[in-house]
């Protein structure tokens, strides 16, 4: 995940403080010397930096903060504050059409994620919107891109809108029509790309936005490029105007320098991160929970909101009610595994929460195939036992095992895991939130 090194630098910068107890102004500034300094080595921006600093600086030398019980929190607060400043402040949304259907024009370099990121930002703008998303293929100059983007709308059965090797303004006109008829209310233009900005792209995306009037024109750049990513934001606002920008791979980005710049550099908000290469690895970008992230705080809303949006109700109820009565079975626990991995990439959901908890949670307890093989243990026990795990002898494990083609000893590991799960849940329902706050450490 991106910012692991500029977390790192930051939690042993702010340790050292903590540590000291009362702090000097020359505490304080060595002390931000060395965020300046992980800051860069981040790749953010020279300038970014040192307007950052200054701020930080300002606000931390003051009695206050100095004076304060605890100067080293005031400081972690400040920076914390600042960062998310730095990356927008508040949320940013897209536009929306008062009338008709939302046109969403996507552009970029190749190869940033354009097309994949159509797709995804369609998916969800359907899962958390409600809203029926149309993908229109205006790339006319690669055969491929036209393919690419039916296979990524096949994928999430979203309707693809193309006209082979047309006019581009052309196209996207025909696909507004088709949308209007068709009942879609948003309309995702994924635009040709080039390995470098020249000026006929430019000429041709200025077309499609004079001639379209997009609600949104959204820029997709590759968190990698570091600071690439921050020229070609640069280009393109100045060239075309954009809104915001869709910044990609952010996986595979261990500095974050293209995070942190670029809404500085700009003056236009991130509004969505890519966060892997499966088609429901997108998000809204919170600014103030990634910098919570990027000071170890974890990031418990996002967390949260992703385990509402696949939490099932209903079947919530029926388990806190087997809970009270004691009577959970491996037939619960299956399906609880099941709600977990539609959650997505566990190790993903891991590095979410904070500190110390995300550290200690162990992956490989709940990694894929771990999961796979808890699945196959349960689906080869008799409904009977798997109700009643207590009768489940060394003659019943081997037949299992066997079943399954794995070992008594995979068996007796399930068996402990469900135990241990129906500690934790027991303790948890004693108070939904004492249990919540047992977990967090608080
Ligand atoms: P385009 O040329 O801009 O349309 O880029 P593509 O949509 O073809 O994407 C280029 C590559 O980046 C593909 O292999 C995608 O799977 C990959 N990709 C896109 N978004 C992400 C992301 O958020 N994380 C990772 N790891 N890969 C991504």
């Amino acid at each position: 995940m991106a910012f692991e090194g500029l977390s790192e630098k930051l939690n042993e910068t702010f340790k050292r403080l903590r540590g000291k107890g009362r702090l000097t102004e020359s505490d304080v500034k060595a002390g931000l010397r060395e965020v300046r300094l992980a800051l860069l080595e981040a790749d953010v921006s020279y300038k970014v930096v040192k307007d950052f600093i200054a701020k930080v600086t300002d606000r931390c030398v003051g009695s206050d903060v100095l004076e304060s019980l605890t100067p080293a929190q005031q400081i972690v607060k400040i920076v914390n504050q600042e960062l998310t400043e730095l990356m927008g402040g508040s949320n940013a949304r897209i536009a929306t059409a008062s009338k008709g259907p939302t046109v969403v024009m996507m552009v970029g370099l190749q190869g940033a994620g354009k097309t994949t990121n159509c797709a995804k930002l369609a998916g969800l703008m359907r899962r958390q919107y409600g809203k029926r998303p149309l993908l229109v293929a205006c790339d006319v100059y690669r055969p491929a891109a036209i393919t690419q983007l039916q296979v990524v709308g096949q994928q999430l059965d979203i309707p693809v809108f193309e006209m082979g090797q047309g006019d581009p303004v052309q196209i996207a006109r025909e696909a507004l029509k088709y949308a209007s008829d068709h009942g879609n209310d948003i309309v995702f233009l994924d635009t040709a790309g080039r390995l470098h900005i020249d000026e006929q792209l430019m000429d041709e995306l200025k077309n499609i936005k004079e001639s379209i009037h997009p609600h949104e024109i959204l820029l997709v750049v590759d968190a990698m490029t570091g600071q690439d990513a921050v020229n070609a934001a640069t280009a393109f606002d100045e060239a075309l105007g954009i809104d915001g920008v869709l910044l990609t791979k952010l996986d595979g980005d261990a500095r974050g320098g293209a995070a942190l710049s670029i809404r500085a550099a700009t003056g236009k908000p991130i509004k969505f991160v890519g966060t892997g290469e499966k088609l429901d690895m997108i998000e809204l970008f919170h600014p103030e929970r990634m910098a919570s992230r990027i000071l170890g705080m974890g990031d418990m809303l996002t967390f949260i909101e992703k385990a509402e949006q696949q939490y099932d109700e209903k079947q919530a109820k029926k388990l806190e009610e087997k809970l009270r009565k004691n009577r959970l079975t491996l037939s619960d626990y299956l399906d609880q595994l099941e709600q977990l991995q539609k959650m997505g990439d566990l190790s993903q959901i891991a590095s979410m929460l904070p500190g110390n908890l995300g550290k200690s949670f162990d992956a490989s307890q709940i990694d894929e195939k771990q999961m796979a093989h808890s699945k196959a243990i349960i689906q080869s026990m008799t409904v009977k036992e798997r109700e009643n795990p207590q009768i489940l002898n060394a003659s019943r494990k081997r037949r299992i095992a066997a079943g399954c083609g794995l070992e008594v000893v995979d068996v007796n590991r399930l068996l402990k895991a469900f135990e241990a799960m129906q500690q934790m849940t027991k303790a948890m329902t004693k108070g939904k939130m004492r249990g919540m706050g047992a977990m967090m450490g608080g």
